[in-house]
């Protein structure tokens, strides 16, 4: 029997780690945890954590490691079982959060076969992505759509998202100074992160993501396995 696999997927912010998660939550049936969705979601609830969070994810910096890990392990333990594959998306993002990362894929994750996935882009491109970024503002949805012309992410209504008819607007840390401290942050980071999967024996898998998505999804299929090339 093949193992059941978690894919962690290592890319700037505006690379479509989201989409890609949500492409492969829809058409294969995989589960997506995603560490900025659940840090919306806690601000929105207004729980302890989101209040601590609010400043740091509107300025575009990291959320602490100790918390981003608190949330990790609540999710994991609501999940009753783990019928298919996870995406784990935009976690772990630093090396002390992949340390602690291993002990859980240790103690609960054991049955897992781990993927490294690195989305490949220009920081140009995600900055323009980022622009035309608009989410749906119910928070147990959050899904992205894309305002930029010809773009397969655009609702079909104005404004409305497509799944529940939420409202749709401008994530908090969608603007150019937050954008900016975002990448920053991000290519900080990057480079540690990658050399800690490579010593643990992980093979990192290069996707280039400035394509369309659905060609996205098709070389994501091919990189894993899961389709011819
Ligand atoms: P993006 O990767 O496009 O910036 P996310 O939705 O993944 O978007 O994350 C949004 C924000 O949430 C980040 O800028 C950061 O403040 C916080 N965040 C999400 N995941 C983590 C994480 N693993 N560690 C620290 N902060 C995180």
């Amino acid at each position: 029997m093949n193992p059941k696999q978690l894919f962690v997927f290592i890319g700037p912010p505006g690379s479509g780690k989201g989409s890609l998660s949500s492409m492969c939550v829809e058409k294969l049936g995989w589960v997506q945890l995603s560490t900025g969705d659940l840090c919306r979601k806690n601000i929105a609830e207004q729980t302890p954590i989101g209040q601590q969070i609010d400043f740091a994810i509107k300025s575009g910096k990291l959320v602490p490691d100790s918390l981003i890990t608190e949330m990790v392990v609540q999710w994991f333990e609501q999940q009753t079982e783990h019928p298919a594959s996870i995406i784990l998306d935009g976690y772990p993002r630093t090396v002390a959060q992949a340390q602690e990362f291993t002990l859980i894929l240790k103690s609960r994750l054991a049955a897992f076969d781990l993927k490294v996935v690195r989305f490949a882009i220009s920081d140009e491109h995600v900055v323009a992505r980022l622009s035309g970024r608009y989410i749906c503002n119910n928070k147990g949805c959050q899904a992205v759509y894309s305002l930029i012309p010809g773009s397969s992410l655009a609702p079909r209504r104005v404004m409305t998202c497509d799944r529940c008819d939420g409202q749709l607007m401008r994530r908090s840390d969608d603007y150019e100074d937050a954008i900016r401290t975002r990448l920053k942050v991000y290519h900080q980071h990057e480079h540690d992160l990658i050399s800690f999967f490579e010593q643990k024996g992980y093979a990192i898998e290069k996707c280039d993501v400035e394509k369309p998505l659905l060609d996205v999804f098709k070389e994501f299929q091919q990189l894993v396995g899961l389709r011819a090339a």
